[in-house]
């Protein structure tokens, strides 16, 4: 009840929530004594937490940050809320996010933008922006997020704490509403890594309900976090370190990176020459995959519906256009061009193509180095509207974290100090299923 009291105080200046379920919390902090009393708590049990709202939520709205879904009570939890609903955590809500994730800003919820904790006149960086915001303001310890290109890594970033996300297939998506179907990845949101390593314990799963869940043994990701990371090899790749990069910004990774040294680490200058190719592949990726998957919003099975419509195709056409954004809206055409006959081999095609280079970049540097270290976004936490008539500057903001999503692997992003009293970031990229090593880093630094 002190947590709800705090959230319900706290979140009207920062709007991290769209939804607080204060009554099912309360139902399952119950839960979680009797099954405290009756000796099989899980180390989750009773723990508060919040759930971003692209996860699905029995009883519960999942709006995705959208009008189009504004009404929607989901039939059922998503595999990563039944996993933490199974350990006997208490969810408080529903955390705000951009619209159906395509953002770094979170200005695109049909809600209206969270604020960054730090300072309000700035943005907590999105998509999961929310989850980001109500973990940096105390509100919970702990929020899942997703990231599909750089939606947990850069808010966290920008909010001063620790954003996971693993390995494409390490957590199950089934429940999760579809943005980017092949880079979309649920993760963490904590202050410390400790806590994220709790989380991975219970989100990790094998899910035959998701085609691309892993079958994988889940370690016990607590176990190694104090392991001496004496001669680990840091690779640094040298298209990250780039010279629109402030000084300052830069200066704080390397401070980090010293640190490590310190700990025995070896460092190496590494290339991911492909990185330059990352944004324009994944701007058509992501949108033509978004194109597929937002076709189910019609307003015909579940949703927003239009008002008196003529008939099925002012139905659709007005429903959706009523129900999506501006941003929503044109990743929607552009990925719909994208994926067009005429266009398809010119674009999807050969943008899977650049994909693979991006990937094999990855794969050549993991033959020398165990982790990869860069900043994770470009710039701290920028003002509201700085970006938002320029789509192409917003999407440069996740010029650090998108590869990884492109090329499937682990990404993390801890706090390593600030700038002008913004955090800054520092991002460690891990080999496929690496996440215990990335994990075991980031603790050796906090
Ligand atoms: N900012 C990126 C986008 O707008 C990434 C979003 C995400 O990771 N969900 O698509």
């Amino acid at each position: 009840t002190d947590l709800l009291a705090r959230v319900k105080d706290l979140d009207k200046g920062l709007n991290s929530f769209i939804t607080v379920t204060e009554e099912q919390a309360l139902a399952q902090a119950k839960a979680a004594d009797e099954r405290r009393a009756a000796g099989n708590a899980t180390p989750w049990t009773g723990v508060p937490m919040a759930h971003k709202d692209i996860f699905c939520t029995k009883g519960v709205l999942t709006t995705c940050g959208s009008k189009m879904l504004s009404n929607f009570e989901a039939p059922y939890d998503a595999t990563v809320v039944e996993n933490f609903n199974n350990a006997g955590a208490v969810s408080l809500g529903k955390t705000n996010m951009d619209e159906f994730a395509m953002g770094s800003s979170n200005e695109t919820s049909y809600f209206g933008p969270v604020k960054n904790p730090w300072d309000t006149d700035r943005v907590p960086g999105g998509s999961s922006g929310g989850s980001a915001a109500a973990v940096a303001a105390r509100l919970v310890p702990g929020a899942t997020a997703t990231d599909t290109g750089g939606s947990i890594r850069q808010p966290a970033a920008l909010c001063g704490i620790t954003g996971l996300k693993p390995t494409y297939g390490r957590v199950s998506r089934w429940g999760m509403i579809a943005f980017a179907s092949s880079l979309d990845q649920a993760g963490t949101m904590t202050r410390t890594v400790e806590d994220s390593a709790m989380m991975m314990n219970v989100m990790a799963s094998f899910d035959k309900k998701d085609s691309t869940c892993v079958e994988r043994d889940v370690p016990d990701y607590t176990s190694t976090l104090n392991d001496s990371i004496e001669g680990m090899t840091i690779g640094l790749p040298t298209e990250y370190f780039r010279d629109d990069i402030s000084a300052e910004m830069q200066q704080q990774v390397r401070n980090a990176i010293a640190e490590y040294e310190k700990m025995g680490a070896k460092v190496k200058e590494i290339s991911l020459p492909n990185t330059h190719l990352s944004v324009p592949t994944y701007y058509v990726v992501a949108p033509a995959e978004c194109s597929a998957n937002l076709s189910r919003m019609d307003g015909v099975r579940f949703g927003y519906r239009c008002e008196d419509p003529k008939d099925i195709e002012d139905l659709y056409c007005r429903s959706r256009g009523e129900g999506f954004g501006n941003e929503v809206k044109r990743r929607i055409m552009v990925g719909a061009y994208a994926l067009s006959a005429g266009f398809y081999d010119a674009y999807y095609k050969k943008a899977q193509q650049v994909r693979r280079l991006i990937k094999n970049d990855f794969v050549e540097a993991f033959k020398d180095v165990d982790v990869i270290m860069s900043p994770t976004s470009p710039t701290p936490a920028f003002k509201f509207g700085e970006k938002t008539d320029d789509p192409v500057a917003m999407y440069l903001e996740d010029i650090f974290t998108i590869a990884t999503n492109l090329a499937g692997l682990p990404g993390m992003s801890v706090p390593c100090g600030q700038v002008n009293n913004l955090p800054v970031g520092l991002q460690l990229i891990g080999n496929y299923f690496d996440e215990a090593r990335i994990l075991n880093a980031g603790h050796k630094f906090q």
